[in-house]
């Protein structure tokens, strides 16, 4: 670990996977730190799954978890695509074409254990300050104070929200913002987390009728299922389009009966030729109903603060690219720190070369993270067959292309995603040396929406031909 540069301080809050990943980032390249986590437990059995894709598992080498998190599951086989009664529409070997591509697997994890690999492997875990919530958060000329609710403060010079997608620091952000520049951020800003979807989502034993280490996904008119499967557990969820969609600052808060009386409606639903979802209901160890918000923030800081991961950037977990999203946001965000404090001969730096280098941040980060929700939401529609021309998709053009083209509409994605610089050249080699051949520049939004509407319409006028 290099030596801290200690002249600058960054007070994290949450603990979650961009927080934490935050703290790996920040040890490794010698940034001073404290992370601030409400709760009082690192793992809680919440949530069901998370994959993180090449592109993660880099960073996950670059900090120095990806054996530990290789050791704790099993690659995944087949991609199922089924019919509304449970058939098979396709088995596309997505898997193996990322890792041919890539180098690399896609890794699934229960996201409790996902979260318990990043604590574990953390070179320094006095940084973690568990059951401290931030109640306040006050810019003071060169600093910050935040304020926990056991009346404690901590003193830094940025705070960055890692507190997920009811972020409290975004408010503090925006407050901030509206009190020195009016009118800068506007409502119609605050509204952009929308949410059009909710989902049942859940936990349980294995399955066989969804296969070992399977990914699965059953279409239906405005709703969805999708399946994954490890040999000692399955993951599951259920997307339902919402007949009022609704924006922030409106939320809901869905009730144990309503996810009991929900699942009642889609119980005799085919997930698999021999299974209905009933059965993987009555199993599950653990499961509930949650919105799904959607939407990518214009600004990211205002002064001192600094928001990464679902405060800032929201996807539709459908592709799974939020959590993996959050953890490069804070990479691209521990660079710019790391090169802010070189440029400056490791003294602080003032007001206007730190919202620099936030600027900096913000820009590089903001149209990656935009396609990616764009695309996201684009799969979303595509399961639940949303409209006619997103079920003309699911059922004419993707069973037609080439079962490699999901894999390669997302190595668009993977190729283009930032790493740590503080860890030099490691990196999964292959994947390395793959992306210096393939890509040139960083990302760059406008030609890959070229290059995806090209396929698009290759592929329609294609099937249209192929049909007559
Ligand atoms: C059903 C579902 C499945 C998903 N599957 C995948 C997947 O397969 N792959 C993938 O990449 N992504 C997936 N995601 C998305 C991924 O889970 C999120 O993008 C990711 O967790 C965001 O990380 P975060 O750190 O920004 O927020 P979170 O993980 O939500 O962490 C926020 C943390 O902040 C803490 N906090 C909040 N307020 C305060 C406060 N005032 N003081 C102190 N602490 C506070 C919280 O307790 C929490 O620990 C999925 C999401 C859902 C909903």
């Amino acid at each position: 670990m290099p030596k801290e540069t200690s002249a600058f301080r960054v007070i994290v809050v949450g603990a979650g996977v961009a927080g934490l990943t935050a703290s790996h980032c920040f040890q490794k390249s010698g940034i001073d730190h404290v992370v601030l986590e409400r709760r009082s437990e690192i793992d809680p059995p919440e949530g069901a799954s998370i994959a993180i894709y090449p592109h993660g598992a880099r960073i996950l080498q670059q900090i120095g978890c990806l054996d530990a998190a290789q050791e704790k599951c099993k690659p995944c086989v087949h991609f199922n695509s089924r019919w509304p009664d449970g058939k098979l529409l396709f088995d596309d070997p997505f898997f193996d074409h990322v890792r041919k591509n890539h180098g690399q697997d896609i890794l699934l994890f229960e996201r409790r254990r996902y979260l318990r690999i990043l604590y574990d492997g953390l070179p320094d875990k006095s940084r973690i300050r568990m059951g401290a919530t931030v109640k306040d958060v006050k810019q003071t000329v060169d600093g910050v104070e935040v304020l926990l609710s056991d009346g404690s403060v901590e003193k830094g010079d940025i705070v960055l929200g890692c507190d997920g997608v009811y972020s409290r620091v975004r408010n503090f952000m925006w407050d901030h913002a509206d009190a020195v520049s009016p009118g800068r951020v506007t409502g119609e800003e605050k509204a952009a987390m929308k949410t059009r979807w909710k989902c049942l989502v859940g936990t349980g034993p294995p399955e066989p009728g969804l296969g070992e280490r399977d990914m699965t996904v059953v279409h239906d008119r405005g709703f969805s299922f999708l399946a994954l499967t490890q040999p000692n557990r399955s993951f599951w969820f259920v997307f339902f389009r919402l007949d009022s969609p609704f924006a922030w600052p409106q939320r809901a808060n869905y009730t144990e009966q309503d996810a009991e009386e929900l699942a009642a409606t889609v119980a005799d639903h085919h997930v698999s030729d021999t299974l209905v979802f009933g059965q993987l209901w009555k199993k599950r160890d653990r499961g509930m109903l949650i919105p799904l918000e959607e939407g990518v923030l214009k600004h990211w800081f205002s002064g001192r603060v600094v928001l990464a991961g679902d405060a800032a950037h929201k996807v539709t977990p459908n592709i799974a690219l939020g959590g993996n999203s959050a953890m490069e946001s804070v990479v691209v965000l521990c660079n710019q720190i790391s090169r802010m404090m070189e440029e400056n001969g490791g003294i602080k730096p003032d007001q206007g070369t730190l919202e620099r280098h936030l600027k900096a941040y913000q820009d590089e980060q903001r149209n990656r993270v935009w396609f990616i929700m764009k695309f996201s939401g684009l799969i979303t529609s595509i399961q639940a067959w949303d409209s006619p021309f997103t079920k003309f998709l699911a059922v004419w053009v993707l069973p037609l292309l080439p079962n490699r083209f999901l894999a390669l509409s997302l190595g668009l994605i993977i190729r283009t995603a930032p790493r740590l610089e503080a860890a030099g050249n490691s990196g999964v080699e292959t994947w390395r040396n793959k992306v210096e051949s393939t890509v040139k520049n960083r990302f760059d939004i406008l030609r890959t929406r070229k290059v995806v509407g090209a396929f698009i319409v290759i592929f329609l006028v294609l099937c249209l031909s192929l049909r007559r």
